[in-house]
């Protein structure tokens, strides 16, 4: 039995700065359970003084270098131990991280901490192994590259996966020297400060992670638009991304990561070698945190003459959904995030259901043991290819269904988005899954599955409007280290 009581959890949490719970002086957020709907916690955000205080305090803690100056070695046993303390932890974290996200119980446990524990020991082995390079200079001279620390980097966090998404900002980050100024959701903000006191205890030095907390206009615009934030990682809407590369324009420049919103394709083609089982698939690719996912597989465009066999099996695996409170760990569809976004989904299924969409399944609310915010896993058939519904990111448990007669429209409609996450095909023919690789513009292309794996060797990140940069991968780190040329004179 995993499930918990959510009334007798203790949250603690605020905002993080030089190694301590710092009390906002902001106004008060109050902090929404969205299986519910009732207000767990009250917030206290950070002034725009507390957020310059965060980044003067990890400007210093940088330039002290008890941590960048550190033999790489040694900062990765630190991280190791701070991902063990992490799994040690999982009693505390695991429902601290479900009670007020969109995270049921049983994948916090089973996913959300040990990926993130996973994840700082990924990150820590690159420590004493990227360095510079020796250039092929004429040989009288010596040149060479150095592979250095920016200094600050700020951080900013979506709410979807709390502390996976911020942990794939502040980690690698981290480990390669810098310090960080993270400022989560303002809508999941308490259990990262957990995972941040973990660090200390696992020997990081006060002030390399601190946590400002409160909403992006004022406190994210803040940390973007400080002076001594040499660059900002961003994870989070298309929309938010741009703001922030302006902010990072006009007081910079300076450089950022963005990864961004998704409208993903999953192609099915008849010769996948087993249809109920891509069907599966597709279905859980939409379903998976009520598709509340950036890579959600939210297009599916499936061969004319499979469609109606393949999208019968889909909507039968949406049944077996069952909406419940995170807390619960028989729980197997999330709640979507805010009442706000739950009108904004069921907006935009009655707006295509009025334009002639058919609603095959689902096209409303779900029924829920409690006062939480719940949609029905809908699928959305004769779907035009310029519908709101197929262009833009809905994020949450709907599919469109386009279908095909060949492959070449098959990946015209897949490519066919300003968007570019990540795409799915499945097929039995090898040839063509290889040119699904070349052809279909995006970040990532699984082929015959639909969704990461634990190799966090294989970056992630956007084409197009989904984003700038990579997240996990060798990439991922080599980010947050910015590259000085030495030439040395005989
Ligand atoms: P969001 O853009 O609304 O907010 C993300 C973060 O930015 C929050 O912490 C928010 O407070 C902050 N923010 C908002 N306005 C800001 C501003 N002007 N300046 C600085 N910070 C600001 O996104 P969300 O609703 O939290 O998350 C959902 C979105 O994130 C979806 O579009 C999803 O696709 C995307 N996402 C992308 C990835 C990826 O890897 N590409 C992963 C997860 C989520």
């Amino acid at each position: 039995m995993s499930g918990f009581d959510p009334d007798r959890l203790s949250v603690g949490g605020g905002n993080f700065i030089n190694g301590r719970v710092i009390e906002g002086l902001g106004p008060e957020i109050a902090v929404r359970r969205p299986s519910d709907g009732r207000v767990y916690r009250h917030l206290s955000a950070a002034t725009p003084d507390q957020v310059d205080d965060a980044v003067e305090n990890a400007w210093v803690a940088f330039r002290a270098g008890g941590w960048a100056r550190r033999p790489p070695r040694e900062r990765m046993r630190v991280l190791r131990r701070w991902a063990d303390l992490v799994e040690a932890d999982i009693d505390t974290l695991a429902p601290l991280e479900a009670v007020g996200s969109t995270r049921p119980i049983t994948e916090a446990r089973t996913w959300d901490i040990p990926f993130t524990a996973e994840g700082i020991r990924f990150f820590s082995e690159f420590a004493d192994k990227v360095g510079g390079e020796v250039a092929a200079t004429s040989t009288d001279k010596l040149g060479f590259t150095l592979a250095e620390p920016y200094g600050v980097i700020g951080a900013i966090a979506p709410w979807n996966f709390p502390l996976v998404m911020a942990s794939w900002k502040v980690v690698p980050a981290i480990a390669a020297g810098n310090a960080v100024v993270l400022k989560p959701s303002e809508m999941t903000p308490f259990s990262i400060v957990r995972l941040a006191e973990l660090a200390i205890a696992a020997g990081l030095p006060p002030g390399i992670f601190n946590i400002v907390q409160g909403d992006g206009r004022t406190v994210g615009d803040a940390l973007s638009r400080h002076p001594k934030v040499a660059k900002v990682t961003f994870t989070g809407s298309t929309r938010t991304g741009a703001a922030i590369m302006t902010a990072c324009a006009e007081t910079g420049p300076k450089p950022v990561t963005l990864e961004l919103g998704g409208k993903s394709p999953q192609v099915v083609f008849a010769d996948a070698a087993d249809l109920g089982r891509t069907a599966a698939t597709v279905a859980r690719a939409i379903t998976g945190n009520a598709g509340q996912v950036c890579v959600a597989g939210s297009r599916l465009i499936v061969e004319a003459r499979v469609a109606d066999q393949v999208v019968d099996s889909i909507a039968q695996a949406f049944a077996a959904r069952r909406p419940g409170p995170t807390w619960r760990d028989d729980t197997t569809l999330s709640p979507i995030i805010s009442e706000p976004q739950l009108d904004r989904i069921d907006s935009v299924v009655k707006r295509a259901a009025a334009e002639g969409a058919e609603v095959v399944t689902g096209g409303g609310r779900a029924p829920a043991p409690q006062e939480g915010s719940f949609y029905l896993p809908t699928i959305l058939a004769n779907v035009d290819a310029g519908a709101e519904a197929v262009r833009d990111e809905i994020f949450g448990p709907v599919l469109t269904v386009q279908t095909f007669t060949d492959e070449a429209e098959a990946f015209a409609l897949a490519n066919d988005s300003t968007f570019g996450l990540a795409a799915g095909v499945h097929t039995g023919d090898v040839a063509r899954a290889l040119r699904a690789t070349r052809t279909l513009e995006a970040g990532t292309v699984w082929v015959n599955r639909y969704g990461r794996s634990d190799d966090f060797i294989l970056p992630t990140g956007g084409y197009k409007r989904s984003g700038i940069g990579k997240d996990l991968g060798r990439q991922a780190y080599e980010a947050n280290l910015r590259i000085k040329t030495a030439l040395v004179e005989f």
